[in-house]
């Protein structure tokens, strides 16, 4: 038998530097080969469709991240194993081909992958083969952030504290792969890469958001973050979605130069991720199992207004239009089209949870649940239900010009543009009653 490697296995983590597991890895002393599996099983739910206008983008981000993997590991002597199955099959495959003596990986917190690297820790263990798992995308995970009765935390604000109490540099040190990139294994004939087209998606002309943290935009974000027609926020999401910039790089950065709205922002992340460990059921349902009684209006007509961005509300529609176009909505868009569809026109928020997962670049799980669940009334942490945003007048706190308005409704200022789908007052009236009646069932 060929002398024993050890494996890191990629996933939301693409990058060579400052990556824990991949570091623990280079660290151990055996010769490390990077692999990374496209999972069949989570590629075929996703949009291949050539007739879709919208096939899935994200795809594409992670096979160009994969690419650049590879020309790294080759430029230094060595290559990344990628293959297309389904995992658990990969691995024994795997198992059968190399001497593997352990396997590295980063935690995901995501029910999905917390099964499946159950099932991978099984399999290995059955052939003796270790599987040692690290905490890499973010801060504080699982129980590092409770109350002091060892509780976890519902609510942001004394979260937020504690995390800052608990932060130290030892939190957000990098960890120094670069000394050890002697250890990745040598690999003599370059290893093949299955193609975009052999998964079945198409290679698309795409922009995608740069990795480099823009020092100037985080020294004004405080300023400029709620202002959808500026480029006001970092575009960071998809990097920190899939790992190709570190959340310890960045969440120093904005420790040291005390950009504290941004670490901020970050921290929000942690929180959400840390609810979704401990909470695991808003994964399918509210997080206060009251709401998940409100009778939703559940209008498909309506729901296809939404999903096409002709609601009649400019700022609505041209939220979803962005997201349409590019994969990405500012935040306080996301904010004002959440509480659209829920309170405006009584939509199930997982319809539109549904709906963001499967367009946006920066789609992650537990912060898309957290935002839908803060719109919908239903989330740990949310607006109290009788907080409707109104359309216009958010408009005319973060957009009275309508700069990001006619950057995305093209036809704004033409009559071709619909009258709102519903009036405002007589929409929020009929979620007040609702909402209302329903908590109060609830209580009694
Ligand atoms: P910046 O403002 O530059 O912030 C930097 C980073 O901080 C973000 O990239 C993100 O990782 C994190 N962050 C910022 N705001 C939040 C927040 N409120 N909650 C959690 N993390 C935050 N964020 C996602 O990453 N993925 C999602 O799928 C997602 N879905 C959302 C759905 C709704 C309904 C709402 C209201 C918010 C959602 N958010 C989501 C949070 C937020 O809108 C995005 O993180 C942000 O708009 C991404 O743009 P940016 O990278 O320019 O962020």
């Amino acid at each position: 038998m060929s002398s024993p490697i050890a494996i890191h296995w990629f996933r939301r983590d693409l990058r060579l530097e400052d990556n824990a597991a991949l570091y623990h890895a280079l660290k151990s002393g055996l010769p490390v080969l990077g692999v990374f599996i496209f999972d069949q099983t989570i590629l075929d739910q996703l949009t291949k469709d050539e007739v879709s206008p919208y096939p899935d983008r994200r795809v594409q981000f992670i096979y160009q991240s994969l690419v650049r993997l590879q020309q790294q590991l080759r430029s230094l002597g060595s290559d990344l194993l990628v293959e297309y199955g389904v995992p658990l099959d990969i691995w024994r495959k795997w198992t059968d081909q190399y001497n593997i003596h352990a396997v590295y990986t980063n935690h995901d917190y995501e029910p999905y992958a917390i099964q499946r690297d159950q099932d991978v820790r099984q399999l290995l263990s059955s052939k003796g083969i270790g599987f040692h798992t690290s905490k890499d995308q973010c801060i504080f995970e699982k129980d590092e952030v409770v109350k002091d009765d060892g509780k976890p935390y519902t609510v942001f604000t004394p979260y937020s504290r504690k995390w800052k109490a608990n932060l130290t540099h030892f939190y957000l040190r990098s960890y120094p792969n670069e000394k050890y990139f002697h250890h990745f294994l040598k690999v003599e004939e370059t290893l093949p890469m299955p193609s975009l087209n052999e998964m079945g998606f198409q290679e698309m002309a795409i922009h995608f958001p740069s990795p480099n943290v823009d020092e100037m935009l985080l020294s004004k974000y405080a300023d400029r973050r709620d202002i959808p027609g500026i480029q006001g926020t970092s575009r960071l999401g998809i990097h920190l979605r899939f790992g190709t910039v570190s959340i310890r790089t960045l969440a120093r950065k904005a420790f040291e130069r005390n950009y504290t709205t941004y670490l901020n922002e970050l921290i929000w992340r942690d929180f959400y991720m840390m609810i979704l460990h401990h909470f695991p059921h808003v994964v399918n349902g509210a997080f206060r199992p009251e709401y998940d009684r409100i009778a939703w209006r559940n209008d498909p007509d309506d729901f296809e207004k939404w999903c096409k961005g002709v609601t009649g509300y400019p700022i609505v529609d041209a939220g979803i239009r962005e997201l349409l176009e590019t994969g990405f909505m500012h935040n306080r868009v996301r904010m004002i089209t959440a509480s659209f569809l829920t309170k405006h026109l009584l939509i199930d928020w997982r319809w539109g949870e549904a709906f963001f997962a499967k367009h946006l670049l920066d789609f992650e799980l537990s912060s898309n649940n957290g935002g839908w669940q803060w719109a919908a009334g239903s989330g740990c942490d949310a607006a109290p239900y009788f907080r409707v945003f109104n359309p216009t007048l958010q408009t005319q706190k973060f957009d009275p010009k309508g700069v990001y308005i006619r950057q995305w409704v093209k036809e704004f200022d033409s009559l071709t543009y619909p009258s709102p789908m519903v009036e405002h007052s007589f929409a929020r009236e009929r979620a007040l009653q609702e909402y209302g009646a329903t908590l109060s069932k609830t209580n009694r």
